[in-house]
Order: C-alpha cells, then sequence, then structure tokens
C-alpha cells in the first residue's frame, strides 16, 4: 500500500488525477480555503451543478464533474467544524474520509488527491487529523486495489510535516 500513497505539497487544483477531495461547507457553494481554490479553477460551472445537489450533510460525500480542472470528477465532503473534541469530531472526520472512499470505489477512480480536510478554517487539531487520514486512506488502498494512486495533498510546511510522522508510524518503510 505504502507504494501507491503520495505526499505532495502545493496547490490541489494542479493535479491530473481522476478525482480531487474538496473540504467542503455544507451549502456546496463555495467558501474560503481549498474551496474557493477549486471553485475558482473549475469555473462558475461548478458552482451551478452544486446549487442542484441541495448542500451535503457533515459527514457526507456528493460528486460532481470537474469542469475547468485537469481533474474530471470533484468530491465534494464536509468535515467537522472542532470544537472541543466531545462532539463527535473525530467519527464524523472519519465518516467524511470513508465517505469519499466509498464514492471512488464505486466509481472505479484509479488516482484521487484528498487536501486535509477539517484542519484549516475549521481548526481539527492537525495531528489527530493527519492520523485518522493516513489510517482511512491505508485502508482503502488495502481493499480497493483499483485505486493505483492515493495523493495527500500538504498546503504547508505544518502540514506536510504531521503527515511524514504519521506515515513514517503507521507505514514504515520496512529496513
Ligand atoms: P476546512 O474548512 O475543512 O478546515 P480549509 O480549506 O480551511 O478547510 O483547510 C483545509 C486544508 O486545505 C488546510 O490545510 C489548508 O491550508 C489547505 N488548503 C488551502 N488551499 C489549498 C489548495 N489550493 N490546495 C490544497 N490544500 C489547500
Amino acid at each position: 500500500m505504502r507504494e501507491r500513497l503520495e505526499l505532495f505539497k502545493g496547490d490541489i487544483t494542479t493535479l491530473d488525477v481522476s478525482v480531487i477531495v474538496n473540504a467542503a461547507n455544507s451549502s456546496l457553494l463555495g467558501g474560503g480555503g481549498v474551496d474557493g481554490a477549486i471553485h475558482r479553477a473549475a469555473g462558475p460551472e461548478l458552482v451551478w451543478e452544486c446549487r442542484k445537489l441541495n448542500g451535503c450533510p457533515t459527514g457526507s460525500a456528493k460528486l460532481t464533474g470537474g469542469h475547468n480542472l485537469k481533474a474530471a470528477h470533484v468530491i465534494h465532503t464536509v468535515g467537522p467544524i472542532w470544537r472541543d473534541g466531545n462532539h463527535g469530531e473525530p467519527d464524523l472526520l472519519t465518516k467524511a474520509y470513508r465517505s469519499c472512499f466509498a464514492l471512488i470505489r464505486q466509481m472505479g477512480f484509479g488516482s484521487a488527491a484528498f487536501p486535509s480536510i477539517s484542519t484549516g478554517a475549521y481548526r481539527f487539531p492537525l495531528e489527530q487529523a493527519s492520523r485518522i487520514a493516513i489510517q482511512e486512506g491505508l485502508a482503502a488502498l488495502e481493499e480497493n486495489l483499483v485505486l493505483r494512486k492515493l495523493i495527500f495533498v500538504c498546503y504547508d510546511a505544518a502540514t506536510l510535516e504531521a503527515y511524514q510522522a504519521r506515515i513514517e508510524q503507521l507505514a514504515p518503510v520496512p529496513a
């Protein structure tokens, strides 16, 4: 699995993969952060398509086209807003990742890229969020052999460091 998992530091909208994941808000009508970047790069047709979806509950995921993106598809998922950790936040973040991987499997996508869901404006602690992301990613790679490449996009140095540390803990390269 480890060899099918990659970290990329940069902008998710530049990636040429089957599908990119958007960390959206429940309206699906656009926002800041990665959501804003994806809508800007995809063009206005993306929000027109999203309007027809009637939003998305936290932990769920919905599929659209990629429009002007290199990726032909976008999965919009909604991670939890961090309050204090006692409001089901870890379970909801796990659910968001699983909803995306279920769609990826259902659609037979060969490559996918994820941002660090909930760790920006939604303030989910990076250490715990990166552990959930890597755990769920490795589990998906194990059960879905059609998925040849899974990229976790780390937009800043702190995110990249956290993901690197989690990979070393959870999927060490054999000596
Ligand atoms: P959330 O509301 O789920 O926290 P944000 O978009 O605020 O979502 O942040 C999620 C992560 O996406 C953060 O690590 C942020 O730095 C990162 N990010 C912002 N812009 C981009 C981009 N263009 N490509 C990839 N990641 C991005």
